[in-house]
């Protein structure tokens, strides 16, 4: 490892904590990426690596978008900062009036955090102090559904299903509970289109509803397609079906959309590309590009109407951030709006998905694969797992892609792809013939 100002020993990462920083595996074997344009990192030791998960599903347009780069310098030249409470810039307000032009349904609303955790925590306190002030305060129980990621912050990891991730902290908010995320079918072998059963699926949560009753449950959070946990199709029907019973019951429903948010899926929003409108939904990542921080949450006219409706300077949600609706991001945001646009890459994940999928599946009777599923430009290979090391398998093939150039997501025994959207039928062929390799040799 050589890096301008690193001596390249050991003690050089050492500095840094993060705990995936701080694992062993990466100390023996640290990899960096040090720049990138368009479709391509360049490592520290000066190959070029296809970046097939756009950053961490956040970089849509693809890297080094000059526009995004130069709104946010001037931007900072400009106006570095202005502090988001009784006081405003232009730039926010344009960006939040030009964001929900794309919102489904009557989302006309739009609060701004600094991230996907934030957003998450933001949504669950509104819908808190939504069901309070309509004199409802019973309504304190959240429902999130298994495998579903929420990021990393007290309420998010509370509702999220992967119980991993909650080990190391004991109780947490109280009173959640989760939907399953199967019911004993195997939901998506080799599914190029959504796996069935859905609406038996969504059911559970009339179970739920049934045990605690619906006047002490505050929201239901899923994620369209739960990312992290393992890119997880929703069955057809199953959205659909969560919001016939949140409406019939008054429970509000959020959809995480910091992954599927901005044309993973094709659409602006998941939401819209599976017909259903949520009460709120959450985003980060592609709302920037990933150049800046920055998170959203999307709120219907009745929530909004809610916190409206008290007197003209009550403060009716105790929430806000330093730096809510920075102007950097939003500047930022709105260049990346733009890109989308005018390069209608809300529409790229359907043209491109077919050929994506077709390609991806030949890998389907290799060694090892159980599984390959996607929905637009996003997709999973999952494999079985070796005998006595769950997550290694996935490790010796992630490893052995990235040396041959073509970086996944691996976690665990599932390798998950999300391409930035402006991804060519060159990039697909690069992808699948590396993978192609690393399975035959290494799985
Ligand atoms: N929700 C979902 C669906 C996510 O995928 C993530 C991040 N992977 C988050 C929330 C948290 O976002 P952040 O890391 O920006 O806090």
């Amino acid at each position: 490892l050589s890096l301008p100002g690193m001596s390249g020993s050991r003690a050089d990462l050492e500095a840094l904590w993060m705990p995936f920083t701080a694992n062993r595996q990466f100390k023996s074997d640290p990899r960096m990426l040090v720049s990138a344009e368009g479709m391509y990192y360049t490592s520290d030791d000066g190959r070029q690596v296809l970046d097939s998960c756009a950053g961490l599903w956040c970089v849509n347009a693809g890297h080094g978008r000059r526009q995004i780069t130069e709104a946010v310098s001037q931007q900072i030249v400009e106006l570095d900062y202005a502090p988001p409470f009784q006081m405003g810039h232009p730039k926010a307000f344009e960006f939040a009036n030009r964001l929900i032009k794309h919102t489904p349904g009557d989302l006309n609303h739009v609060f701004f955090t600094n991230s996907g955790s934030e957003s998450a925590e933001t949504a669950l306190k509104i819908a808190l102090a939504y069901h309070r002030l309509r004199g409802d305060s019973g309504r304190q129980k959240m429902i999130g559904r298994e495998r579903g990621y929420h990021g990393v912050n007290f309420g998010g990891i509370s509702v999220g299903g992967i119980a991993n991730n909650r080990k190391s902290f004991g109780s947490l908010v109280s009173g959640v509970d989760h939907l399953p995320h199967t019911l004993n079918i195997n939901l998506n072998a080799f599914t190029k289109g959504l796996p069935e059963h859905g609406v038996e699926l969504a059911d559970a949560l009339e179970s739920i509803i049934t045990l605690h009753d619906a006047s002490n449950i505050a929201a239901v959070i899923v994620e369209p397609m739960a990312g992290s946990g393992g890119v997880i199709m929703p069955p057809q029907g199953y959205l659909k079906r969560l919001r016939e019973i949140t409406e019939k019951h008054g429970i509000l429903l959020i959809f995480d959309e910091v992954i599927t948010g901005f044309g993973r899926i094709g659409e602006a929003f998941a939401s819209t590309h599976w017909g259903v409108t949520p009460d709120m939904i959450t985003a980060a990542k592609g709302l920037t590009n990933g150049a800046v921080p920055m998170g959203a949450v999307f709120i219907s006219e009745k929530i909004h109407q809610t916190f409206m409706q008290g007197p003209e300077n009550a403060i009716e949600l105790f929430h806000g951030y330093t730096y809510s609706g920075h102007p950097v991001a939003a500047a930022a945001g709105l260049a990346t709006l733009d890109i989308y646009e005018q390069e209608n890459l809300f529409q790229k994940a359907i043209q491109m998905e077919d050929l994506f999928a077709e390609a991806l599946h030949t890998l389907k009777d290799l060694p090892g694969v159980i599984d390959i599923r996607n929905s637009g430009l996003v997709a999973a290979i999952e494999f079985a797992p070796d005998d006595n090391a769950p997550g290694a398998r996935g490790y010796r093939i992630f490893r052995e892609a990235y040396d041959k150039g073509v970086l996944v997501r691996g976690t665990g025994d599932i390798l998950a792809m999300s391409p930035p959207l402006i991804i060519e039928p060159k990039h697909v062929d690069q992808l699948v013939s590396t993978l192609e390799h690393a399975i035959k040799t290494k799985s």
